[in-house]
Parts: structure tokens; C-alpha cells; sequence
């Protein structure tokens, strides 16, 4: 990895060699064409592209082929270079030995690949706190109420897996998308497991900030997305036990997906080469691969550290203006990633969140975050049928890699004039 000073270079990229993003000194149009340098607050949507993952992407361009299919030297590079990414991966993620990890989109993909292989009966326990990804792919789940505090989730998932007969499955999320709160995984997997379930837990917005560890937190599949991970579109990962998976129907029918064709289809019972049939997307591999050796390389430590430490100066910033309220399940003081929701009293968040592109090259998001039974829940708004008028809606700041406190400072003045004291 080089390191890239960024202006004005953050405290810790002085001691570590921290990844730069490719993009960090875009310039936008704000209104009467003037431009300025743009504040990307919204990594919770896609997060930028690291520097070493543009560099692994450009790197296999010049020879590139389909892989699994030739003998030729493009062919077999690219076949190297997707299973070695394939073992970058899952070493990120501490896979077991056995476990298959199955490339596919985004994690909603994964979800729903997940969903198409659940073996006959299986019941599937949500919480109503779900991102649409990992609460919509499964036809009948039993939804719990978003718990009062993470204990109380332990307990209605201890009590839901209780009353189910047969297999089942609960589906979690580890960091939330909303509220960036971190969810008890390692004791919902205990419970799970008590039960004789199985656990999924949806990390697509823990891995760009957090370690995992699937081993050691025994859980059943994780499902995550190359882009929001530092690394471009159209890779995603679903990660875990191999069983239901092999024993599924295949996820797309096609090319790579069987041993032989003849009057009969002999299917692969290999999990992941049964469930990519056709051409992958070798190039999204390589760089959600890229994303991962970048991040192990630099270490949590420091990218944690930096973090807290500039989400700790939003939240401040945020708590001081007043008349802006922030969204939380489980109170201020619960860990989170660095991600943050807030309401402006009287402006609706689409209104919010256009100025502050508008006026002030500020990127956020507005709305409800694919997550709408939790956004209605945390705004206590139970009537929003649609919410056409966009009123029962939050805005979204989230950082990470890249973040500066200038870009921080620069939200919190532009929200300092948007609600005048
Ligand atoms: N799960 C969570 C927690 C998310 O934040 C998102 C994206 O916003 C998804 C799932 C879906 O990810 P993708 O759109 O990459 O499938």
C-alpha cells in the first residue's frame, strides 16, 4: 500500500499507512456554477473506492478471459485471480474449512439465494428492524418487533425459536443501516444454536468498519457487498455452511452449474460453482478481494480509532443544533458504526438533503433507507402509508475511510444555517 497525504491529512494516516480513496479531491457544482471540493457523507450507500482496488482492478485488464473454461493463458490468469480472490475473501471473514462462499451481486442477492435454499419447512424469525435485503426474500417469516434494548432481542428470538417445529433460520443484520447500532450477534447465534437453528447475519454495512469473524462468533452465513466496502459495483458474497446450498436448486441454470448434460442434467454438487452458473464477474471479485487485503493490511485498530473519533465529533456537532434530532433504537450510548440518522424539525429530509448538496457539495442520503418498518418505528409514525409526501423520512450521514473532520465541520455548519437558532 502507499500512502497518499490527503488534505488536511487526518491524525492517524500520519502513523499508518492508511489506503487513499480514488476520488478524494472531487470538485461539484454548487448553485451559481461555483465549485467545491465534495463532502461524500454518504458511505452507507457505496462507499469510494480504495486506491490499492483501482490499482488490483487495472492490473487484470490487460489478459482477461472467462474463467473455469479454457486452457489459454487469459483464461487460466482469470481463473487464478477469481479463486485467489475467493480465498482472500474468506479468509477476511474467518470462513471455516468447508464452508462455501458463493460469489454473487450485493447482498440482496445473497439473501435471496439464501432464501431459494432453505430446506423444505424451514422457518425463517426477522427482525422488523431489517434493511428490505434481508427482511423482503423470504415468503412467510415470522417478524419480531424491534426489541427495546439488545438483550430483549436475545430473549423474543429465544422465545420465537421456541415455538418452531422443524428447521429454521434467523436472519440479523450486524450493523444497521440506519443507526449504524451494532446488534448482538454472537449471543443471538447462541441462542440460534440452542435451538438447533441456523443464523444469517446480513453484514453489509459491519465489514466496511469492523472486523468479522465467522468462525469465532459461530455463525451460519454472512452476506456482504463489494461496493459498499471500498470496492466498485456488482460483487457481493453470500458465506457459510455448504449443506443447503449443495442440496439447493440451482440459483441460475446455465454453464459452470453442472458435471454433464445429456438426456438428464447432472447438477454440481459443489456449492459454489452450482450456484454461478455463467460468467462471473471476475472484475467485481478481484476488487472486493482488493477491498479486503487492503483493510487487513492497515488493521481495525486504527481505522476504529479514526472513526469513533470523527463520528464522536458529528454526533457532538449534531446533539449542539437545535431543532436536529438523532434516530437510535437503543439509546446514544450504544456502539455503533459510523453511520447517523437525524431528523430536522420542521424541513423535510429530502428538502434537508438537497440544499446540503445544492448549496454546500455535500453528499448525504434522505428517505427511509430501504428500511421503512424501522424508519416508521424510530420516527413513531405508524400511518405513513407510502409516504409520498417524503415527511416520515430521515437524513443519513456516514464516513469512513477517506472522511475528514473538514468534511464533517462543513456538515455541521451547513445544518447550523439550515435551521436557524
Ligand atoms: N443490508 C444492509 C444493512 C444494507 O445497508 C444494504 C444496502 O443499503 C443492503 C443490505 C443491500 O445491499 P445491496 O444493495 O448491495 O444488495
Amino acid at each position: 500500500l502507499t500512502f497518499v497525504p490527503q488534505q488536511p491529512v487526518n491524525p492517524v494516516s500520519e502513523q499508518v499507512r492508511v489506503p487513499a480513496v480514488v476520488g478524494a479531491d472531487l470538485e461539484v457544482p454548487v448553485r451559481g456554477g461555483r465549485l467545491v471540493p465534495y463532502a461524500n457523507l454518504d458511505y452507507a450507500a457505496s462507499a469510494p473506492c480504495l486506491e490499492p482496488v483501482n490499482a488490483a482492478v487495472a492490473a487484470a485488464l490487460p489478459a482477461y478471459s472467462s474463467v473455469h473454461r479454457g486452457a489459454g493463458y487469459a483464461s487460466q490468469l482469470t481463473t487464478q485471480r477469481y479463486e485467489q480472490a475467493r480465498h482472500t475473501v474468506r479468509a477476511f471473514v474467518g470462513a471455516r474449512p468447508g464452508d462455501a462462499l458463493v460469489f454473487v451481486r450485493n447482498t440482496t442477492d445473497a439473501m435471496n439465494l439464501l432464501a431459494r435454499s432453505l430446506p423444505e419447512g424451514t422457518t425463517v424469525v426477522v427482525f422488523g428492524t431489517e434493511h428490505h435485503a434481508s427482511l423482503l426474500p423470504w415468503a412467510d417469516a415470522v417478524r419480531l418487533a424491534p426489541p427495546a434494548f439488545p438483550g430483549e432481542a436475545v430473549r423474543a428470538a429465544d422465545e420465537a425459536l421456541a415455538a418452531i417445529e422443524g428447521p429454521a433460520l434467523l436472519v440479523v443484520t450486524a450493523a444497521s443501516n440506519v443507526t449504524g447500532e451494532l446488534w448482538p450477534i454472537a449471543g443471538l447465534a447462541h441462542i440460534a444454536h440452542r435451538h438447533g437453528a441456523r443464523i444469517a447475519v446480513d453484514a453489509a454495512q459491519l465489514v466496511p468498519h469492523r472486523g468479522l469473524n465467522l468462525a469465532a462468533l459461530d455463525l451460519d452465513y454472512v452476506a456482504f457487498s463489494g461496493h459498499k466496502l471500498y470496492a466498485p459495483f456488482g460483487a457481493g458474497v453470500l458465506v457459510g455452511r455448504p449443506d443447503w446450498l449443495a442440496a439447493a436448486d440451482p440459483y441460475l441454470r446455465g454453464g459452470g452449474a453442472v458435471r454433464a448434460v445429456g438426456e438428464t442434467t447432472e447438477w454440481s454438487d459443489d456449492p459454489e460453482a452450482r450456484h454461478e452458473a455463467g460468467t462471473p464477474n471476475v472484475l467485481g471479485a478481484v476488487a472486493l478481494a482488493a477491498a479486503c487485503d487492503a483493510l487487513a493490511a492497515t488493521g481495525w485498530t486504527p481505522l476504529v480509532r479514526e472513526e469513533e473519533r470523527l463520528l464522536a465529533r458529528l454526533r457532538a456537532g449534531l446533539a449542539a443544533i437545535p431543532g436536529v434530532r438523532e434516530l437510535s433504537l437503543w439509546g446514544p450510548d450504544h456502539p455503533r458504526v459510523g453511520i447517523v440518522s437525524f431528523v430536522v424539525e420542521g424541513r423535510p429530509a429530502r428538502e434537508v438533503a438537497e440544499i446540503l448538496s445544492a448549496e454546500h457539495g455535500i453528499g448525504v442520503r434522505d428517505g427511509k433507507f430501504c428500511a421503512h418498518p424501522f424508519v416508521r418505528h424510530l420516527l413513531g409514525d405508524a400511518d405513513d402509508e407510502g409516504c409520498a409526501d417524503g415527511t416520515v423520512s430521515a437524513v443519513r450521514a456516514s464516513i469512513g475511510i477517506g472522511t475528514t473532520e473538514e468534511h464533517v465541520d462543513r456538515l455541521i455548519a451547513a445544518l447550523r444555517e439550515i435551521t436557524p437558532a
